[in-house]
Order: structure tokens, then C-alpha cells, then sequence
């Protein structure tokens, strides 16, 4: 079968590998769409800090069941997976934070990922696509992050939460904010970004980071209050550092991004805030499954996000095109 390998940061690669054969415990899944994802635009700049070389990208997928012991499917039907692979046994899995397994591999990331014809995944990873189409099932582990991430804030009806970084993450995050009734203010540098999320994503305001007067406009745009949720969906390290300033006071911060580097910020006033501060890492069975049934229901439409359907065969030429395009919202790899 045919592969994609990230051979080194800045260099994608067609290959020819063993089709996978199938063991105890997993199943054989066919590829037809991968999500083009931060992380992978992260592990192809050599950016991300979890990566090894080489890797095959790819851990927003949608498949047909080819085989394997997942009794509950047959050959042909479509599904998604969970690419955490946790441990099961680890002080994070054992009281059901499987997200943040101390052991985590992430399909994709840790192992390799779905830029292949056909993938080994354990079956009980997989999930069921019932109602939903190619396009609409390799967004769903996106989407779920971003749940993750607004459950991890516990979000409140009415509330002023800001999200920083208008990409796939963060308009979804600001989509979720909204159905959790919050009022959603966004930021980001790229201003075709902020006019999506006003247009699609619930977004009540939405302001350009480089703008000077930022701080007064968060300040008239929540009554005086500033935002008592900031939610960080950029993983810039300049943007995450900056943002402790928009907190409210009693207010918290999430960390839905990530980056390399050190997070530093004014203890005086942080603690004045009386701040809490928070990661969210992945996501749960339980964002995954919310996801799918909301995305059934209708009540998130994730694919008005993709702009750009690229063929598998063309992708190693078009990748580093694709990821400087400054229109790209989601990009999906279709194998058809
Ligand atoms: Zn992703
Ligand atoms: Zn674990």
C-alpha cells in the first residue's frame, strides 16, 4: 500500500509499505478522509514537541471497516476513531482522565497515523459513523477537542468567554462556547479568520490582536468585567503569555493550544485575579460521543469549516502550498 511519510520536518514523502495484518485486539481500517490538522502542520515545521522522524501524519480520520474483532461492525461500514491510545492502568486512566494518560500515544503523533491506504487501530477505539458522512466524521475528533476544552472551563450560560486564535480549533471551541450560551468574543491576528467566526461560529464580537486599544475593547464589549473564561486555541507562546491580561477577576484560563516553550506571567497579577489555570489535553469518550450525537442532530454543521478538498496523490506536492495558504480554514485528504 501506498503511504505518506514525514520523513524530516519540511519533507512529505510517498512510500510503499506491508499492508498492516491484522492482530488480537484490533482492526483493519480502509482510509477515505483525513483532516488536515494544527498538529500536523506543527509536525511538518518541526514545531510540535512530540514528535520523531520519520512519521506518517494523520489522526483525523474517516474509514470503512475492513476487519478485525470489533463485533459490532462489518466490512464496508464507516467509522471514526479515538486516536488516544491509552494504557488503561496508569493514575490519569484509572479515574477515566484516559486524555491525559501518563502513557499516551497518539495514532498519528506518538505512532503512525492515517496517511496511508489502510491503518491497524484497536478496536475499541473505533466508533460508530451511523448518520454521518465521510467529510463529517474525520471532523469529529477536532470538534471533540474543542468540547473538551469548553468542559474543562465549565462554562456557564451568559458568560463573556474569549477565545484567542480563530483556526479550526478555535472556531470550533468559540462554536461550543456558544451552544454552552456563553457570550463568545474572539481574537485573532487574520481578519478574513475573525469575519468566519462572527459568520459561523456564534461569535458575538470579534477584535484583531494587533489592535492597541484590545484591552478597553474587551473591556466595553463585557460591560467593564473582561472575560471571565480566556480560552488559548493559538499555541502561540507570545499570545498565550499575553492573554493572562484579559482574565477576570475570579475568572479562569484554558489552554486548549500548546508550544514549546515556558508560560510566564505577573504572579501579582495573577493572584489578584485569584486565576485558575488550566490545560486540556485530547478529549474523552464522552466529547467524542457528544460530538457525533450533536453533529447527527444537526446542531453543529463542522463541515462548513473545510476549504480545501485535496487528493491523496496530490498531496505530497501540495502540502507546503496548502499549510502558507492564509484562506485555509480545513483542509480534507480524500482517497476516493
Ligand atoms: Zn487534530
Ligand atoms: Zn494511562
Amino acid at each position: 500500500m501506498r503511504i505518506i511519510s514525514c520523513i524530516k520536518p519540511g519533507e512529505l514523502a510517498y512510500r510503499d509499505a506491508p499492508e498492516p495484518v491484522c492482530l488480537p485486539g484490533y482492526s483493519i481500517i480502509k482510509i477515505r478522509r483525513i483532516g488536515i490538522c494544527g498538529t500536523d502542520i506543527h509536525a511538518f515545521g518541526g514545531t510540535q514537541p512530540y514528535f520523531s522522524y520519520p512519521r506518517v501524519l494523520g489522526h483525523e480520520l474517516a474509514a470503512e471497516f475492513v476487519e478485525g474483532d470489533a463485533r459490532c461492525w462489518r466490512k464496508g461500514d464507516m467509522v471514526t476513531i479515538i486516536p488516544y491510545q491509552h494504557c488503561g492502568n496508569c493514575i490519569a486512566c484509572r479515574s477515566g482522565h484516559t486524555n491525559c494518560c501518563q502513557h499516551m500515544q497518539v495514532i498519528g503523533v506518538h505512532t503512525d497515523g492515517g496517511m496511508a491506504e489502510f491503518l491497524m487501530v484497536p478496536s475499541h477505539l473505533l466508533l460508530s459513523a451511523e448518520g454521518l458522512d465521510p467529510d463529517q466524521l474525520a471532523l469529529v475528533e477536532p470538534f471533540a477537542i474543542a468540547a473538551h476544552g469548553v468542559g474543562r472551563a465549565a462554562v456557564l450560560p451568559q458568560e463573556n468567554v474569549l477565545v484567542v486564535g480563530a483556526g479550526p480549533i478555535g472556531l470550533a471551541t468559540m462554536e461550543m462556547a456558544a451552544i454552552a450560551g456563553a457570550n463568545v468574543l474572539a481574537i485573532d491576528v487574520n481578519d478574513s479568520r475573525l469575519a468566519w467566526a462572527k459568520k459561523v461560529a456564534g461569535v458575538k464580537a470579534a477584535f484583531n490582536a494587533q489592535d492597541r486599544r484590545l484591552e478597553e475593547l474587551l473591556r466595553d464589549a463585557t460591560d467593564g468585567d473582561m472575560p471571565t473564561v480566556v480560552m488559548d486555541a493559538t499555541g502561540n507562546q507570545h499570545a498565550i503569555n499575553n492573554a493572562f491580561r484579559f482574565m477576570a477577576h475570579a475568572g479562569r484560563y484554558v489552554l486548549v493550544g500548546l508550544q514549546k516553550g515556558d508560560i510566564t506571567f505577573s504572579h501579582p497579577e495573577f493572584h489578584k485575579r485569584e486565576g485558575t489555570l488550566l490545560s486540556s489535553r485530547n478529549a474523552t469518550r464522552k466529547d467524542f460521543d457528544w460530538v457525533l450525537e450533536n453533529i447527527r442532530v444537526g446542531r453543529i454543521t463542522p463541515k462548513k469549516y473545510i476549504t480545501h478538498h485535496i487528493h491523496f496523490n496530490d498531496i505530497v506536492e501540495e502540502f507546503p502550498h496548502l499549510i502558507a495558504d492564509a484562506n485555509i480554514v480545513k483542509a480534507m485528504i480524500y482517497l476516493d
